[in-house]
């Protein structure tokens, strides 16, 4: 009896040394279910976990997060069975997301972005890129006029959208893409004035394309419109030096040739300081207004003598042919954009340098001189039998409502106000209250 219970405890000592002898006490690691492999200690799988997490937030450039289910379970195994965890599994198992901000107008979403901070900051970016303060122009609020909504959402990191394609998104906007056949004359710029577009937006929307690079006619190029899907409105307050005309005084002198004019005295104009009250729609002024005036330098009259029997009004229309006789041109100049088309344009369109002179196209009275909205800074001039012809976009005014202008007098400088893409001078000539095409009067 005593020598069996030896034999069965001595069995039991064997079996259990075997038995210690080839097997490891380990911990097995599970994600979401799915056994990857066993560890020594729990902390070498989180470990991995947490470089998993590494990897991506490099790989994304922001950090990222895991919902994944790892799961850990304490046995012994053979050690001939032990399945090593490895960190390529681990990565590969792990699924990375990122608590995401999306912007949304209406039911429409624009874009992901990883965080409520770039969301903010791409808002921010976009609006000023719309107001830009300078030395001499304060802005008092900038805000983004139409509601949006920020939407907080679980993104993967590939549905996330870089800071500067959202901001593309934004700047786009619901513009159209056409296309655009080149003709023949055609350079990049007269394209982006005919279109209202700048250069730099034909760039942007073709692939290759620079500022130097030679089109040929027939060649296609996409023409994508900007048509922001928010309104930046800004207000503020800014200062411009301004010119201030003199006064044209004529005297009748019988000591003048008949029919001509001498200046007795030069004019000298001018200059004032004006601030004014601005609002303006991404980036465009649509509201001025003169809050104070301060003058720097009065103007000197220009005294002329004119001889007797001056020739009379050298503009004439006559109502049943639309004839205009005696109309010459404001600015000579390369012409960007024609009478018509498919915009309606009102006039013609002279490519001119800003602070370019450019002058009466006939002898007349100054109706108007100052801002109105789109034409920017622009000057009427009625020439009698219903005849008046239009200068916009200018960047100073030299004559002033109901000063007398003769043909060829410089009554203004070239500019870029209002709706306006570059410097140019719009030029139109309105015959009994229509537009009509000015190359058929010069
Ligand atoms: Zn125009």
């Amino acid at each position: 009896m005593p020598l069996i219970v030896t034999a069965v405890a001595f069995f039991i000592l064997c079996y259990t040394a075997v038995y210690y002898g080839t097997t490891e006490q380990t911990v097995r690691v599970s994600i979401n279910g799915q056994v990857m492999g066993v560890v020594a200690e729990q902390t070498e799988a989180e470990a991995m976990v947490r470089v998993a997490l590494r990897h991506y937030s490099a790989e994304y450039g922001f950090p990222v997060l895991s919902k994944d289910e790892v799961s850990y379970e304490s046995l012994r195994i053979r050690i001939e069975d032990r399945t090593p965890l490895t960190q390529e599994n681990v990565t590969a198992a792990i699924t990375p997301y990122v608590n995401g901000y999306a912007l949304a107008i209406g039911e429409q979403v624009l874009f992901k972005v990883a965080s409520e901070e770039i969301l903010d900051d791409v808002l921010q970016t976009y609006v000023d890129h719309y107001v830009q303060p300078g030395a001499s122009k304060v802005v008092e609020s900038a805000e983004i006029q139409d509601s949006f909504a920020k939407l907080a959402m679980e993104l993967h990191p590939q549905e996330v959208a870089p800071k500067d394609e959202a901001l593309n998104r934004l700047l786009l906007g619901g513009g159209e893409v056409s296309r655009h056949t080149v003709q023949a004359g055609e350079s990049l710029w007269i394209i982006a004035r005919k279109n209202d577009m700048t250069v730099e937006d034909i760039l942007k929307s073709n692939d290759g394309l620079t500022e130097d690079s030679m089109i040929h006619p027939g060649q296609e190029l996409y023409l994508n419109e900007e048509r922001p899907f928010l309104t930046v409105v800004a207000t503020g307050v800014s200062v411009q030096e301004e010119v201030i005309p003199y006064t044209v005084v004529t005297k009748e002198d019988n000591t003048v040739t008949p029919g001509s004019s001498v200046i007795r005295q030069a004019g000298v104009t001018g200059v004032k300081n004006v601030t004014y009250s601005f609002v303006e729609k991404n980036g465009r002024t649509v509201e001025k207004e003169v809050i104070e005036e301060n003058i720097v330098s009065e103007p000197v009259d220009q005294i002329v003598a004119r001889g007797p029997a001056a020739i009379a009004v050298s503009v004439a229309a006559s109502r049943g042919s639309g004839n205009v006789t005696g109309i010459g041109w404001p600015l000579s100049g390369n012409i960007t954009s024609y009478f018509g088309g498919g915009r309606r344009h009102t006039g013609i369109d002279i490519d001119g340098v800003t602070g370019q002179p450019f002058y009466a196209a006939g002898t007349g009275t100054v109706s108007s001189a100052g801002w109105m909205g789109s034409y920017g800074y622009c000057i009427l001039v009625d020439h009698g039998d219903g005849v008046t012809t239009r200068y916009a976009h200018a960047s100073q005014l030299l004559v002033k409502a109901g000063d007398k202008v003769t043909k060829g007098q410089n009554i203004g400088l070239v500019g870029s106000t209002g709706r306006s893409t570059g410097s140019h001078l719009h030029f139109e000539i309105i015959i009994n209250g229509n537009a009509v095409n000015p190359l058929n009067y010069l």
